[in-house]
């Protein structure tokens, strides 16, 4: 592919023992202790982290520093937490299990028609980026639409003929946190038993001989069952994310049966919410270019983590805001608001001024002017030379990964949301400003790695990563 680097592509070896060549993206081919380490640490405690913060809110109003201050000082025991902890029930079992065949319904079964009447929106059959291995996978893009369908639903059910109550996912919410488990898990272990057996693209394999790196990070690029099920699209996009904005307003709807309203700070967790996720949703195509899907492989960390870690951690905020319902002065909810819709701002324009550049191959306008670049070239596997262009021209002058920082003022919003009360709901930003700065200094390994010389320009060029003057 003419877009991306494979330096030194090294020689691979497939559990067959046989040894092929492949281009150098995607993650590691060895690995080292520290990685291993890290992996050995989330593998054991990731779902343990999980459970602490939902427990933390179900037992102790949110508080993070309560259970552990009870064990310490004998008040309580792990067996008397344990103890109180709702179990998996019959129903949580069967309504998780509609929810994600519907889901999985919807992805399968129903071609996109949003695309055939949305002005603008790019959905239906859509080719994903070309894999190391020279595969060009297409994708049937009918998230919106799945989006779209699953909540005039929820609205006609939950309020119009009354079949269930809107609070249904919170009064569920522990008793579904083992469903997701009992999926991430399965699903997790299929992927990696399925990429020694019968893999989908057995070139795009990546074999590193340790058990837990292979099942943290998976062994298949893109998985896929018969022509259009991939695991990657379908369990990044749905059920998680399709539940983000349900999850969020069953939190709306217990606020509203326990204290007879909604506050301030619920509307705007989730509208901020919800416009992200209708981005992600109309912007499915560009996302088929992201690293998500171009450069990891299907392992725990995306099947477990977009079935358990996503909507259990990315929702803290309503969840907190059930237990502690703030009302927030009207200055402050405006603030809020303008950080959260400007961050958004941020965040989606530099995405789309980079996407524009590449498209056009320089040929628009950003900021009403004709963009600069820095014309740079790399060599691919084959030996031969490729020519690319640095944005240096509208958020890709002010900072190299400013859709980051857009990001992140967009996840502080959401926390400030909370006010000053509790740690828990700051989690979301904690967490986010350590993924994106970690994912920064990832690509920009990859990136230096890519271009050497010409990326030093552009590093001249563009001398900070997130904050000008700052990092
Ligand atoms: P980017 O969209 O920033 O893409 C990085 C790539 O863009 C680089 O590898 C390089 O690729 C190219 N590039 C870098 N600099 C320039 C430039 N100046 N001009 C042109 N191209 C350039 O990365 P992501 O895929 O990580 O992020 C996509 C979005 O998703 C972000 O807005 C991020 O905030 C969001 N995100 C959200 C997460 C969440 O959990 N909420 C998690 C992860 C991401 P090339 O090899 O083509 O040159």
């Amino acid at each position: 592919m003419a877009s991306k680097s494979q330096h030194d592509a090294p020689k691979v070896k497939s559990p067959n023992g046989k040894a092929g060549s492949q281009g150098q993206w995607g993650r590691a081919w060895e690995v080292d202790w520290f990685s291993l380490a890290s992996i050995i640490f989330l593998l054991l405690f990731a779902p343990f982290i999980v459970y602490y913060f939902i427990m933390a809110c179900d037992q102790y109003s949110c508080s993070l520093t309560a259970p552990a201050l009870d064990i310490a000082t004998g008040h309580a025991s792990l067996a008397d937490i344990w103890a109180k902890t709702p179990p998996v029930t019959a129903k949580a079992a069967q309504l998780y299990a509609l929810w994600v065949s519907f889901q999985v319904l919807l992805y399968s079964w129903l071609p996109d028609f949003c695309h055939r009447f949305l002005p603008g929106y790019v959905g239906g059959v859509q080719e994903g980026a070309i894999t190391p291995a020279g595969v060009v996978n297409k994708y049937e893009v009918n998230g919106l639409q799945a989006w779209l369908i699953t909540h005039i639903l929820w609205f006609v059910n939950a309020y119009l003929l009354s079949w269930f109550s809107p609070t249904i996912i919170f009064d569920n919410w522990i008793p579904l946190l083992w469903c997701a488990n009992i999926l991430g898990y399965a699903v997790s272990t299929f992927a990696m038993i399925k990429g020694y057996l019968f893999p989908t693209s057995a070139e795009d394999c990546k074999f590193t001989g340790n058990f837990f790196y292979n099942y943290m990070m998976g062994i298949e690029f893109n998985p896929r069952i018969g022509k259009w099920f991939d695991f990657k699209l379908f369990f990044n996009g749905r059920p998680g994310i399709v539940a983000w904005t349900l999850i969020n307003l069953s939190f709306a709807a217990k606020q509203q049966e326990l204290y007879g309203h909604v506050t301030n700070s619920m509307i705007l967790v989730n509208v901020l919410q919800a416009i992200y996720v209708l981005d992600f949703f109309w912007n499915e195509t560009w996302y088929l270019k992201t690293i998500d899907i171009c450069h990891d492989h299907f392992g725990w960390y995306l099947g477990w983590g977009d079935c358990v870690w996503l909507p259990y951690l990315y929702t803290l905020q309503g969840l907190y805001l059930v237990y502690h319902p703030v009302q927030l002065s009207t200055p402050n909810a405006l603030g809020i608001l303008l950080l959260g819709l400007v961050g958004y701002y941020i965040f989606r324009m530099t995405n789309h001024q980079k996407d524009l550049f590449r498209r056009t191959d320089g040929r628009c306008l950003i900021w009403g002017k004709k963009p600069k670049a820095i014309e740079c070239s790399y060599t691919s596997a084959d030996g031969l030379k490729h020519h690319s262009k640095l944005l240096v021209s509208g958020f890709w002058g002010v900072a190299r990964h400013f859709n980051y920082t857009g990001d992140l003022m967009g996840s502080l919003a959401y926390c400030l949301a909370c006010g000053g009360g509790h740690l828990l709901p700051y989690f979301y930003i904690i967490y986010m400003t350590i993924l994106l700065t970690h994912r920064c200094l990832r690509d920009e390994h990859r990136c230096a790695n890519k271009y050497g010389r010409d990326w030093e320009r552009y590093t001249a060029a563009v001398p900070y990563r997130l904050l000008p003057g700052i990092f």
